[in-house]
């Protein structure tokens, strides 16, 4: 049979790619309440709250008490590769800022209606403003603001409406953000957090800022959960060998639940390592004779050159350099912690 003559190629409008990649880096509400509460994070705030409307799909609205967004950067803030944090590619071996690429706000406005309230210090007034599709709908508003700046996103995915519809269909993504507030809580224990529906009197993650971590994961998880763990180190200091360092806390033998709950910050990124978790997993059910699904959260801290921050669209996971060995190490010290713990298990009081 003859050939099929080849079909052309032609270059795409540049709305269809903004909108193309905007729907990779927010791949649902919870991935615009996980950048929207990093920009907080990188600004520097020490109290966070999020509110919610209908999973997320009608309104987000993050506000932070950080140090605001200048009046003259307000112009180019939501356009695409606009940011603070990064200049040149070297830069991302030694980044400590959550965010770097400048992706998330501009990608937020080409799939929602994205307002922002800010106000810088020193100033009398903030200004408000709206985007769509990277660009500022009006100019800046004068407004009345706090210390901080707030971003609400409105009909998230009003424009894909095959996206719009399995959400809605799906369970209810609020329940992933309140997990995300709460994995955060417990890392970033300086900030104090809360997170609440949009209207509910009370919210369901509240924090206040805290030097105890045992404090924090009482506070977002439960006395139940926080009398059952052991706390756990680790580190590598042989400089022939992968350097890390690990601290956190895992649960012990009197803890019960269905389902691992895997807290993981890897150089202050929350990020997920299957390989990791499997291999603690392993270790639970080998060392403790009725093992429960255990509960650990984990902060571990590498060389920053030795993690690879820009692998995935929405940052979830990292490349890392040594992996297999850091995992055999903290595997050992699970193993080792439970053992000891196990000897003198603990029986708690009723009260
Ligand atoms: P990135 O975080 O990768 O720089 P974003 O699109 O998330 O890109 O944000 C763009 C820029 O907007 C940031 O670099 C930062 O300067 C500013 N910004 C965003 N959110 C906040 C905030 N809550 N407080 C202060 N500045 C912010
Ligand atoms: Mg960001």
């Amino acid at each position: 049979p003859c050939p099929k003559e080849p079909p052309k190629i032609h270059r795409l409008d540049q709305s269809v790619v903004n909108r193309i990649a905007a729907g990779e880096v927010i791949q649902r509400p919870v991935s615009a309440v996980k950048e929207l509460v990093e920009n907080s994070l990188d600004a520097s705030a020490t109290s966070i709250s999020v509110v919610v409307k209908d999973g997320g799909l009608k309104f987000i609205q993050v506000s932070d008490d950080g140090h605001g967004i200048r009046y003259e950067d307000l112009p180019i803030l939501c356009e695409r590769h606009t940011t603070s944090k990064l200049s040149a590619f070297e830069d991302l071996e030694t980044i400590k800022s959550m965010g770097f690429r400048g992706e998330a706000l501009a990608s937020m406005t080409y799939v929602g209606h994205v307002t922002v309230t800010t106000i810088t210090e020193g100033q009398l007034h903030g200004y408000r403003v709206s985007y769509r599709d990277g660009a500022m709908e009006n100019e800046p508003k004068a407004c009345a603001a706090v210390k901080g700046t707030q971003i609400m996103i409105e009909n998230l995915f009003f424009n894909m409406s095959a996206r719009r519809k399995t959400l809605q269909n799906s369970a209810d993504d609020y329940s992933k953000i309140v997990d995300l507030i709460s994995r955060f809580a417990i890392h970033h224990i300086n900030v104090g957090f809360s997170c609440r529906k949009h209207g509910a009197a009370r919210p369901d993650v509240h924090t206040v800022a805290t030097s105890s971590r045992i404090d924090a994961i009482r506070s977002v998880y439960g006395v139940v959960v926080a009398r059952d763990l052991l706390s756990i180190t680790a580190a590598e200091n042989d400089p022939s060998r992968p350097v890390f360092e690990m601290n956190g806390f895992i649960s012990n033998s009197n803890y019960s639940a269905k389902k691992i709950t895997m807290v993981l910050f890897i150089n202050d990124r929350l990020v997920e390592c299957t390989s990791l978790k499997r291999a603690i997993e392993v270790v639970y059910t080998a060392t403790l004779p009725k093992a429960s699904k255990p509960f650990i959260y984990m902060s571990i801290v590498l060389p920053p050159e030795h993690v690879d921050v820009n692998i995935h669209p929405t940052k979830k996971e990292v490349s890392l350099l040594y992996q297999e060995s850091i995992i055999e190490n903290i595997q050992a010290a699970v193993e080792l912690k439970l053992r000891n713990s196990d000897t003198v298990r603990t029986f708690h009081t009723q009260t």
